[in-house]
């Protein structure tokens, strides 16, 4: 009784809000268990409207708990949980743990239930437009939380949401090849690739390769093409020489969060087509599809180098990961791509990808890091290989095809050409990279530049960084599958506010990469957005006046809150006060 007189005061405080406000975006979105959230029958309706599309998942690690404990099945849990291609066909899960609370974690003690925790409560598997349509209408209806998932890569918590209601894109797959692509909306003759929302990059990739095309995708086979990863911007092999991946979109097919299927191109919705190429996943409406361009594929050569730590000492290895960097801005003004991960553990350069280059051309490129390696007296194994084309060569780099998921703490940081060209700014740079070895940081470091110039001088939301930059520079501790939330999030806040912070120092004028950054990045708005953050709000806003759709770190997602309870509430003055009321009544719940 007391029970439902705590929930009852609940809903009062959401009603009253909205009164206060004077808005009709209600105070906070219901959870499950509240007076009004939707009955039996209305989840039933629902269901019946898109086709019996509704699921009620149970979250991926239950086998691993009381009272749904199967050894065997909670092997297989375990087994596969740092495989992306697990989470992916879950209709729930998501691959970065540290969102998930330790709720219904595989590897914590089984004869502790499942509580919700930050899972969504429904998901629509989605295969026609009306599906998103209805939900849209039903969510806004019921003031429920709305999540947008495709595969559930995200860094940023933005594909799942305490008792949310998600449409699951994941299941739309198709691929239509345009030969000659021919538009009044674009100046782009040539061959481009319409893409469906739930397309991964290695099914594009493998698709068009038939065609003899190559097309701008991630490195990681699985991300997904046409959800976080072309909104967010989208780094890829291929950034050096044609640019991001929002840079080759053509045209989007969108969903307003109102529940309009519209076009969105540089002559149709443009503003839309801006915000959507570069502005952020899950912000401005549910994208349907996207056209891109594609590219003649071309044969492409990469090489791998590794050495160890082991043997040589500190100043020696320092000065191999120097001649590194020095030699990197001549693969990039040569169109190529470079991925070395280091910490004090050793280097490995894999791959350094070239498109249209040749094994002799690999190798004169690489010679001056080569002939300081051996005059450092440096063990390493080396190799180059030529491959007819981008899925080949793709296909045969171990580090994309093995990548694992939930195995890091990640930061990161936009470095600019300049640091390169000033010893000053180069020195502040090596000693910056060895404290954070130092430290106990690992460096993820992507050299490419996607610059103005070789995209094509594209008009969209792509952070104004990007466009300077020699680096996308990732900095990571290792994730145990044991370790406590209180140790993730100390790791967490170490690689936010001292590695990364060491590196914002080198360029503070220069961002971040918002789909592979700190998800406690302190300034959002400046490190994901830049210059764009105003006219990408005015954007979201036009589009989405009701505010349905919600990231922490998304433009708009500064108005909102997760309450402890992980209800989410406006942030607002007012606001301030419910939410103040709520943890009061939260605080009250135990004694009530
Ligand atoms: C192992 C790994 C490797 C990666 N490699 C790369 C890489 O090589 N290059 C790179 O640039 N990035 C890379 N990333 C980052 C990746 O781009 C982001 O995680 C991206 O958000 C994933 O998008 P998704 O649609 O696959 O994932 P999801 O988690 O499903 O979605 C991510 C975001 O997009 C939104 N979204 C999804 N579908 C839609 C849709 N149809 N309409 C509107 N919004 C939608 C979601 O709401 C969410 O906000 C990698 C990430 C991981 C974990």
């Amino acid at each position: 009784m007391w029970q439902k007189a705590w929930s009852t005061a609940i809903d009062a405080a959401l009603l009253l809000s909205g009164a206060i406000v004077g808005t009709d975006i209600p105070q906070c979105r219901l959870l499950p268990g509240d007076v009004a959230w939707p009955s039996t029958d209305a989840w039933s309706t629902l269901n019946n409207s898109i086709d019996g599309r509704l699921i009620k998942p149970i979250p991926i690690g239950a086998p691993c708990h009381h009272p749904n404990y199967d050894a065997e099945q909670c092997e297989i849990v375990r087994k596969n949980w740092r495989q992306p291609a697990f989470h992916e066909l879950h209709p729930s899960s998501i691959m970065d743990p540290i969102f998930l609370n330790k709720t219904c974690d595989p590897f914590t003690d089984p004869s502790i239930p499942c509580s919700r925790g930050p899972y969504v409560e429904y998901t629509v598997n989605v295969t026609k437009p009306e599906h998103v349509i209805k939900t849209l209408k039903f969510v806004e209806e019921h003031n429920l939380r709305f999540v947008i998932k495709n595969t559930g890569h995200d860094y940023m918590g933005r594909s799942t949401g305490a008792g949310a209601v998600s449409v699951w894109m994941h299941h739309l797959k198709g691929i239509t090849i345009i030969d000659n692509y021919d538009s009044p909306s674009s100046s782009y003759k040539g061959a481009a690739v319409k893409v469906s929302a739930g397309v991964t990059g290695e099914e594009l990739v493998g698709a068009v390769d038939k065609h003899g095309l190559a097309i701008v995708s991630g490195e990681c086979p699985t991300v997904g093409f046409a959800g976080g990863y072309i909104q967010g911007g989208g780094h890829s092999v291929l950034s050096s020489r044609y640019g991001m991946g929002a840079d080759q979109v053509l045209s989007y097919e969108v969903i307003t969060p109102g529940g309009k299927f519209v076009t969105a191109s540089p002559t149709e919705n443009e503003d839309l087509y801006w915000a959507l190429s570069g502005g952020g996943g899950g912000t401005y409406g549910i994208l349907w599809s996207v056209t891109i361009k594609a590219y003649p594929d071309v044969p492409v050569t990469i090489a791998s180098l590794a050495f160890a730590t082991q043997g040589i000492s500190q100043d020696t290895f320092w000065k191999a990961i120097a001649a590194y960097q020095r030699n990197t801005p001549r693969l990039t003004d040569a169109k190529v791509f470079s991925f070395a991960v280091y910490s004090l553990a050793g280097f490995s350069l894999d791959p350094v990808f070239a498109p249209g280059l040749t094994v002799d051309e690999v190798n004169a490129l690489l010679k001056p890091f080569i002939d300081d390696l051996n005059e450092l007296g440096i063990q390493y194994m080396h190799s180059v290989s030529n491959h007819p084309g981008y899925l080949a060569a793709f296909s045969s780099v171990p580090a994309f095809q093995g990548a694992e998921i939930a195995n890091f703490q990640i930061g990161n940081r936009l470095l600019p050409r300049r640091l390169w060209e000033d010893e000053s700014s180069f020195e502040d740079l090596m000693n910056t990279l060895k404290s954070i070895a130092n430290q106990g940081g690992a460096l993820l470091d992507i050299a490419v530049r996607p610059t103005l110039e070789v995209a094509g001088y594209p008009d969209n939301a792509i952070l104004p960084a990007w466009r300077n930059a020699e680096r996308t520079m990732g900095v990571i501790t290792m994730l145990d599958d044991h370790q406590s939330l209180e140790s993730i999030f100390n790791d967490q806040h170490k690689v936010t506010h001292e590695f990364a912070e060491a590196l914002r120092r080198l360029a503070p004028e220069a961002g971040s990469y918002l789909n592979e950054a700190s998800p406690i990045e302190p300034n959002v708005k400046h490190a994901f957005y830049g210059a764009n953050y105003d006219r990408l709000l005015q954007i979201k806003d036009k589009y989405d006046p009701h505010q349905l759709l919600y990231g922490s770190i998304s433009v708009g997602g500064d108005r909102w809150e997760e309450t402890a309870e992980g209800r989410l509430c406006r942030r607002d003055t007012s606001g301030g006060m419910i939410i103040q009321f709520r943890r009061y009544l939260e605080s009250m719940k135990g004694e009530l």
